[in-house]
């Protein structure tokens, strides 16, 4: 048995409550050391935000309710009692490293990755071209950003063919009535309900075999009512790089048929055309944004060829399309965090297995990287599970090495958090913000307008299932009976997100 087990338990901090630091307090609470009572641990989980669950709550799409149904397990790690959660606290401006270093044994850090990769074209700088992940910070009520979103644009052009591009375009075509049900903040379903947009425009540089999206979210596209997806013949462009990804992975080929069907179902559309419309191109490059007055008015493009090994080259010859918003989701990117290395290039925390690095490349001690901070912005939620499991792993192998915290006790921390007058939450403020929120949610139920939607997402999954107000409108008008069912018919939404900051601090901190 370690000196330390006998004396007091190891203390460990978790800075970011999204799934990898969740994933990694779970972890090392169900370790072999920890189950065989070589090891106790003490852990804190401190989070930014005065709520938990990081992207699943910022960044996951709204009309992704199978994948937010992850929440359900995360809060049931955290609802166990023995993993501390402290949000509202950012590392860097509330805590710095001495500080964690003067309390803990060791530091993980899993602080993700929050911010758009930069795209580099002129005209970039222009009003109506907006990073992807604002955009995705706004319609998921994220707390700091405004809540106001300018959405003015008809044509409006998404560059990038990865999941995020898929999640903007989406949510940028999807008719408003039919993201009711979800969590979504009422000003979201507001803005959203008077946009005008009747084309989204998807660009990838390369072709329908490099997309980066997975099968899933690409199918999930058809899903959307009243929205045709638009395919260009002469994009469909396949090397020998390109059939060798198709024979080989399964993923590629799933989705090269999925776009080669939709090519071929395009002239049904044409005899009954939606109001909308979200087209995918390939082998666009973007070169320049252009504007009038200030304001994005189009985006040109050089077309790009393969050239045999699935890398895209230009062919000279450049297209322009008139679009009046430009939306970058070409990835997200790591944020630089004080006192500890940054890789530039990458976005990451420079480590090694989850070791943290100095500018020396030697191992910190006690203080280690999980998530998206330390793989870089790639991968779904699951990935971050294995990112946790290594990183553990090497906590575990170096713990009866490492500096010990001059100040182990677990009340010590939260008398500096209060000394400095942090208005730090808890789990159980948590509980109460989740319950008010998922009340306002209910209580929407009695104060929609009868008859505006007969809805319910079933529970289903991606796209949402829920049936449009203008569906259930158009079908009472013709029919009586249906007219009733329409009257008593009433939306059931999920919740509805609280948004300021302030506000939620208040109902979480809120002593009954
Ligand atoms: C737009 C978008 C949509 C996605 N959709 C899906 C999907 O549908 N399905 C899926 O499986 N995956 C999806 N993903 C991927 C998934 O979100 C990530 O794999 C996962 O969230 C990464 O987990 P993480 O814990 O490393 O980072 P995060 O989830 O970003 O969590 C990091 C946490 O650290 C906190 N933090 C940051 N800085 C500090 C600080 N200084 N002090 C304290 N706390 C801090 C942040 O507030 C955040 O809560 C999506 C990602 C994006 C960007």
């Amino acid at each position: 048995m370690s000196n330390l087990a006998t004396t007091r338990p190891f203390r460990v901090a978790i800075i970011g409550a999204g799934p990898a630091g969740v994933y990694a307090a779970d972890i090392l609470t169900k370790s072999q050391e920890v189950r065989d009572g070589h090891l106790e641990v003490s852990i804190d989980l401190f989070e930014a935000h005065p709520a938990p669950y990081g992207l699943i709550r910022y960044g996951v799409a709204p009309d992704h309710p199978r994948i937010k149904g992850i929440v359900g397990a995360l809060h049931k790690v955290l609802d166990r009692g023995d993993i501390r959660f402290l949000g509202n606290v950012t590392y860097g401006r509330d805590l710095t490293l001495s500080d964690f270093r003067e309390f803990y044994d060791a530091v993980i850090f899993s602080t993700g990755a929050i911010k758009d990769a930069a795209l580099q074209i002129p005209g970039v700088e222009l009003e109506g071209s907006f990073g992807g992940a604002d955009f995705v910070s706004w319609y998921d009520g994220h707390p700091d950003v405004p809540r106001e979103w300018p959405l003015e644009a008809k044509e409006i052009a998404v560059l990038g063919n990865g999941n995020v591009a898929l999640d903007v375009a989406r949510m940028l075509s999807k008719h408003a009535d039919d993201l009711l049900v979800t969590e979504i903040p009422d000003n979201v379903y507001q803005r959203l309900k008077t946009s005008p947009v009747t084309d989204v425009h998807i660009f990838g540089r390369r072709g329908p075999a490099q997309v980066k999206f997975t099968p899933l979210e690409l199918r999930e596209l058809s899903h959307s009512k009243d929205v045709d997806i638009v395919l260009y013949p002469e994009d469909f462009e396949f090397d020998a790089a390109s059939d060798e990804a198709v024979r080989t992975n399964n993923q590629i080929k799933t989705m090269v048929n999925t776009l080669t069907n939709w090519l071929a179902e395009e002239p049904e559309h044409a005899q009954h055309p939606a109001s909308r419309r979200l087209h995918l191109h390939f082998l666009h490059s973007p070169v320049e944004i252009t504007g009038t007055d200030g304001k994005v008015s189009g985006i040109t493009f050089e077309r790009m060829e393969l050239d045999g090994t699935g890398r895209a080259r230009g062919t000279g010859s450049f297209v322009e399309y008139p679009v009046q918003a430009v939306s970058r989701a070409i990835g997200y990117f790591g944020s630089e965090l004080p006192e500890v290395g940054f890789d530039e290039q990458r976005g990451v925390i420079p480590n090694e297995g989850g070791r943290v690095l100095d500018a020396d490349g030697t191992a910190v001690p006690g203080v280690y990287a999980t998530g998206w901070i330390k793989r870089g912005p790639v991968g779904l939620i699951g990935s971050t599970k294995g990112d946790a499991l290594e990183t553990i792993g090497y906590l575990l192998e170096d713990r009866l090495n490492l500096p010990k915290a001059q100040h182990p006790d677990e009340q010590a921390i939260v008398d500096l958090l209060e000394s400095r007058g942090v208005e730090y939450t808890t789990w159980e403020g948590w509980l109460a913000l989740d319950a008010h929120e998922t009340a306002l949610g209910a209580a929407f139920v009695s104060d929609a307008a009868p008859g505006r939607k007969a809805a319910d997402d079933g529970g289903t999954g991606d796209g949402g299932t829920g049936d449009g107000g203008t569906a259930a409108s158009n079908t009472a008008a013709s029919d009586p009976a249906a007219e009733d069912a329409a009257q008593r018919a009433a939306v059931i939404r999920q919740r509805i997100k609280v948004v300021p900051r302030e506000e939620m601090v208040h109902i979480s901190r809120r002593r009954s």
